[in-house]
């Protein structure tokens, strides 16, 4: 028999699943409230009758991850890990401090099907998706390591949520739990390649999180050169999903351009731009590309950067250079986990 994955069930589901199994009404609550607080064995639940524990014990399993590798940042607090699940596969978390506290960068999915020609994650295609759980257990474990509270939460770490649309969905609606994790959709970010099916799904969930578009080029040409999702959805529908979505959540839009050097990175790049995100109420986040041993991109220098950023912000576009943490032990996403798996870690 298959174990049921507890931890990523709603309190209601558990409710039904423990009613079924003939127990009183608040041991619903008593549990959820245990598999969320970083335990990872139905024997730690010491309010719970030990008949209970072990009668879970047989039919469940609390998802968790095991930590392979962390890389400390010498030059600021960024921790990268890389967490084995329980088949063996390998997914990357990093762990980063702010002044406003700590964020968590996880994963969605163990590899991703996208297939972005800039980006280390997809290179070997999708292997599968994580579960809520593993989504929520990325978090704990950070938590856990480092005796902290993890306050802000960014999905943008390997795969592509929204092609795991419902265990994201799922994830989302555990982690903002105030008897689970805690942490409020005003303080999570998902950040999506331009799935326009999905934003369309998951506006109509209106979520107060903060939707991150992975633009990178304003020009289907280039941008179909460096993604394929543009060749299924095109720049045009991918804006007027972003005008949806926004009319319903009434949240502002974060979107992402990687510069990388003589692709994307022209004043006329700039301009269009401007034009495209025009009256929509958005922020431009600029990422200097993270060079992968895969391809030969490279990030235009300082300069060039900084000239892009003044040429949007003087036509009327918000935009930052993200600022690059822990860049000594960058390799960037889906390369730690790439490398463990050929043997170079
Ligand atoms: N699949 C989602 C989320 C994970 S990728 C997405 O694509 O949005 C998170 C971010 O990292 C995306 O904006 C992605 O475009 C960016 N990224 C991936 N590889 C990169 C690289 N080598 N340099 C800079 N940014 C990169
Ligand atoms: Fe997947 Fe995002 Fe990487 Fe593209 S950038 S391959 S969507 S993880």
């Amino acid at each position: 028999m298959q174990k049921t994955d507890i931890k990523s069930m709603t309190e209601e589901e558990l409710s039904v699943m423990l009613t079924d199994m003939g127990q009183p009404k608040f041991r619903a609550g008593q549990i959820f409230k245990w598999l969320h607080s970083g335990i990872s064995d139905f024997d730690s639940m010491t309010d719970i009758p030990v008949s209970l524990r072990e009668a879970l014990d047989r039919s469940c399993y609390i998802a968790d991850v095991k930590i392979v590798r962390k890389l400390k940042s010498r030059t600021d607090d960024t921790v990268k890990y890389v967490y084995e699940l329980y088949d063996g596969e390998y997914i990357e978390s990093v762990l980063m401090k702010y002044v406003h506290g700590y964020t968590v960068c996880i994963s969605t999915q163990v590899g991703c099907r996208m297939g972005c020609s800039f980006c280390a994650s997809g290179i070997n295609g999708l292997s599968r998706n994580l579960t809520a759980s593993e989504m929520l257990a990325q978090i704990t474990a950070a938590e856990r390591d480092n005796n902290i509270r993890v306050s802000n939460v960014v999905m943008m770490g390997m795969g592509e949520p929204l092609d795991n649309f419902d265990n994201t969905v799922r994830f989302l609606r555990l982690v903002s739990c105030d008897k689970g994790i805690n942490i409020g959709l005003r303080h999570i970010s998902l950040s999506t390649s331009g799935v326009v099916s999905g934003i369309e799904k998951l506006k109509e969930y209106n979520f107060p999180i903060t939707l991150s578009v992975s633009l990178h080029a304003p020009f289907d040409d280039i941008r179909s050169s460096l993604m394929k999702v543009n060749r299924r959805w095109n720049i045009e529908q991918l804006l007027n999903a972003c005008r949806e979505y926004q009319k319903i959540t009434t949240r502002r839009i974060s979107f992402e351009y990687a510069l990388i050097e003589g692709v994307n990175d022209t004043s006329r790049c700039a301009r269009r731009l401007a034009e495209i995100l025009k009256g929509l109420m958005c922020h431009v986040n600029l990422i200097p590309a993270n060079p992968v041993k895969e391809n030969s991109f490279q990030k235009p220098d300082k300069n060039k950067i900084l000239l892009f950023k003044q040429q949007l912000e003087a036509l009327g576009v918000n935009a930052t250079v993200r600022r690059t943490l822990g860049a000594d032990i960058d390799a960037s996403c889906g390369q730690l986990r790439r490398k463990l798996k050929e043997g170079n870690m």
